[in-house]
């Protein structure tokens, strides 16, 4: 295919995403967790809160009746790497059977840069003008002539399954790609990271794409827990229970009680006389004027009571 898809997503300068199918969304990872049929009476609230628990607990199998089916052109070099997630179902452009076209990635200037000396796997730096443009000329030209010989020897009559090996990894394929949610939010965690290369990069930000809008309750539960959220070693934790100060541990396990005591007042409106012992009991040990003074201030966060009790576990076991 030529011609990008008027429905597609253009990525690099001739390759494209295409969102070809799609099978559910955020209901049908509620409906699996709740294993039951239609989408019942719970309010979407309680259907986000459900998974951003299935996703923070990393109870993953809902988030595979998602299904995703993606048309994608990309050159064959972002396809090796691709290829490598395994739980994907591929059907690919076959050269054995088809003819080659002549359709080469060329970078854009501005993404010709230098070897990364920190990164093995990376690129740094501005490269000058001059040296830019030799890496695209020399882009050309072995694209060029790599293809008049192809196409030399397609003429000849030699077998195109061996013909092709004379092309380089910067020409286009195309496959049909498949995936649950699951699997493509592993994979979008791997090669939307600032660690992967550019040129898959953009293709893995284009499938994203669908997921923000097929699932966006699923999508922001992992932008929270899985890409902005941080787990720690056991070296790590050591660190934080010898350097960090009780005291700091316990102004937040203070501010966890007002935010929990204030969000199950909201679930449930209290009697003023009750929120004291409320607060008390969620582990508060302000003094009930102090308690008065800040529930008036109006600051208090509002949050989710479960997941605020596990950081209050977690918290609690760094004060060890
Ligand atoms: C920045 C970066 C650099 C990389 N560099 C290299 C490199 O230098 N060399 C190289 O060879 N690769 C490299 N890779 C590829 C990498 O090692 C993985 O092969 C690739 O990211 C796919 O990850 P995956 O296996 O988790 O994904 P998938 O294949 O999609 O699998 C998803 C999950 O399913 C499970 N799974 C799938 N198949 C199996 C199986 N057969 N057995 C057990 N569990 C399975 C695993 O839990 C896996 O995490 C790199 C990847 C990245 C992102």
């Amino acid at each position: 295919m030529k011609q990008i898809p008027k429905d597609a997503i253009k990525c690099l300068d001739k390759g494209f995403v295409r969102l070809v199918d799609s099978m559910g969304g955020d209901d049908a990872i509620i409906q699996a967790a709740r294993v039951s049929y239609g989408k019942g009476t719970s309010k979407i609230s309680q259907d986000r809160g459900l998974i951003r628990y299935l996703m923070r607990h990393r109870h993953t199998t809902p988030f595979e009746m998602v299904e995703f089916k993606f048309h994608c052109k990309m050159p064959i070099f972002a396809a090796r790497q691709w290829v490598r997630h395994r739980t994907a179902n591929i059907n690919e452009y076959s050269l054995r059977y088809s003819e080659a076209r002549d359709e080469f990635y060329y970078p854009d200037l501005e993404h010709i840069q230098f070897q990364s000396a920190l990164n093995k796997q990376g690129r740094k730096g501005k490269v000058p003008t001059e040296l830019k443009q030799k890496v695209l000329d020399y882009f050309k030209e072995i694209s060029t002539r790599s293809f008049s010989i192809y196409s030399e020897l397609n003429e000849a009559g030699v077998a195109r399954e061996l013909a092709r090996a004379i092309l380089p990894v910067n020409l286009y394929t195309e496959w049909y790609w498949k995936n649950d949610l699951h699997n493509l939010l592993h994979f979008i965690s791997l090669r939307s990271d600032s660690h992967a290369q550019y040129e898959i990069r953009v293709y893995s930000d284009a499938m994203a794409e669908s997921v923000k809008k097929a699932a966006p309750f699923a999508w922001e539960a992992y932008q929270d827990y899985v890409v902005k959220g941080m787990r720690f070693s056991r070296i790590e934790q050591n660190l934080f229970e010898k350097k960090l100060p009780v005291r700091v541990v316990d102004d937040m396990l203070e501010d966890l009680s007002y935010q929990i005591t204030a969000t199950l007042h909201y679930n449930k409106p209290r009697e003023e006389g009750d929120l004291f012992q409320l607060y008390q009991k969620q582990g508060g040990s302000d003094s009930e004027s102090d308690f008065k003074l800040k529930w008036d201030s109006g600051e208090i966060e509002l949050g989710n009571v479960r997941e605020l009790r596990e950081f209050i576990s977690k918290l609690k076991s760094l004060k060890k």
